[in-house]
């Protein structure tokens, strides 16, 4: 029996952050470095003014004077002329400060009549000046290994002259569905016959988790087919299955997989839904077997393969946010299990509070649609009765519905 988080521990330390790749910085975004980027250049390249107005010498303005107005300097030009003690230029913001000025009166703060402009009050020595190098010196380090690329970032980057970055590698996930009941989504049905969704669904959580989702279509209960379409899952990253790994006499996923010499570390996890989860590895492939009810799948990738794909994309931050909630009504609850109910949140007085999502039984898909996230009820209750406090997982904020 293996609970929760030996479960999640057990598949997390399977799995490492994967080689890196380099790539253009914008295809670097949610992406994590993969070594530290040290600027190639100063930023700013040159000593420029950080505001419209004059470049002075502030030594010249001991009291009220008028300096003619010898130069003009907007941004893009080349380096001034020096400029001529007891003068001013005229000067833009980015505009390079012509070498003998150290500081800048913004136009609000002075008025120029007749080719000059008339200072009354002393000045503090460089004000809007922004110094070459004072934001990110050549050689400092502006983003770090581990950093997930964002905006921010990729200015940086951009600023230091840096058009690629080495991030981890994407993870391959191939993902086979498996059942003799299931046809492609849009197909006519059947008697008997359901779409396959989970394949489709399961390619869209690994885009979600950042992964490169290798969609192997349907493979039938049958132990050729399903021996052939896994051996070829096992080239990937991860090989994600669903259904057909309970105690059925159609569950035959398991067995093929033993068979194809993936070593097994489980076979069920005790949690509601998806306690018929396996899990095991060969050579570089982690391979999940997850429940065919679509609630069960998406909510075993979402607490096994998610933090997995994360991981190996190298970050470091694999887990939803946790926080507490009050509940605001009792929630079904299987004692002995982690029991993942889908809630919604709202704040109320200051704190959170949880109430069910819909019904909580695992082929109820709309409870999943309606859900902020996942109340996590520990298996030492007997039951979840309203205004006890609870960890949710946060799996989208409230106004994203
Ligand atoms: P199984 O684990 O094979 O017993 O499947 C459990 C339930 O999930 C059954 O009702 C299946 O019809 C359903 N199911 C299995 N695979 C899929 C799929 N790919 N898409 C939607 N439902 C599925
Ligand atoms: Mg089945």
């Amino acid at each position: 029996m293996t609970s929760f988080l030996e479960a999640r521990d057990a598949v997390l330390s399977r799995v490492s952050p994967l080689p890196p790749e380099e790539v253009p910085i914008l295809e670097a975004v949610g992406r994590v470095l993969a070594a530290d980027v040290a600027a190639s250049l100063d930023f700013p390249p040159f000593d420029n003014s950080a505001m419209d107005g004059w470049a002075v010498l502030a030594a010249d303005v001991t009291g009220p004077v008028c300096l003619p107005v010898t130069a003009f300097v907007p941004a893009g030009a080349a380096l001034p002329a020096p400029l001529a003690p007891g003068t001013a230029a005229r000067i833009m913001t980015g505009g390079p400060i012509p070498p003998g000025a150290d500081t800048v009166v913004p136009l609000e703060e002075a008025a120029e009549r007749g080719g000059a402009v008339e200072l009354s009050r002393r000045l503090e020595r460089g004000a809007h000046v922004r110094r070459r190098g004072g934001d990110i010196a050549a050689g400092d380090v502006g983003v770090r290994a581990g950093a997930v690329v964002g905006a921010a970032e990729v200015s940086f980057l951009a600023s230091a002259a840096r058009t690629t970055v080495p991030v981890f590698r994407r993870p391959r996930v191939a993902i086979v569905s498996t059942g003799d009941e299931l046809v492609e989504p849009g197909a006519p049905l059947g008697p008997g016959q359901i779409h396959d969704s989970n394949g489709i669904a399961v390619a869209a959580a690994v885009v979600e988790a950042g992964g490169v989702p290798v969609p192997l279509g349907i493979a039938r209960d049958d132990a050729g087919e399903l021996r052939e379409r896994l051996a070829e899952g096992l080239r990937a990253d991860v090989l994600v299955t669903t259904a057909g790994v309970s105690m059925g006499d159609r569950d035959l996923v398991r067995e093929v997989l033993a068979e194809l010499g993936v070593a097994p570390v489980f076979f069920t996890v005790e949690v509601k839904p998806g306690h018929p989860t396996a899990f095991g590895t060969r050579a570089g492939t982690a391979v999940l077997s997850l429940p065919g009810n679509p609630v069960s799948t998406l909510m075993m990738f979402e607490q096994l393969v998610r933090p997995a794909l994360l991981k190996m994309q190298g970050h470091r931050h694999v887990l939803r946010p946790l926080v507490q909630a009050v509940l605001d009504e009792r929630l079904a609850h299987r004692a002995g299990r982690v029991t993942f109910a889908r809630v919604r949140l709202d704040s109320r007085d200051g704190a959170l509070r949880a109430r069910s999502a819909g019904k909580q039984e695992t082929f109820f898909l709309r409870t999943l649609l309606d859900a902020d996230g996942v109340a996590l009820l520990p298996p030492e209750r007997a039951d979840a009765p309203p205004g006890i406090s609870v960890p949710v997982q946060v799996l989208r904020p409230a106004h994203a519905r």
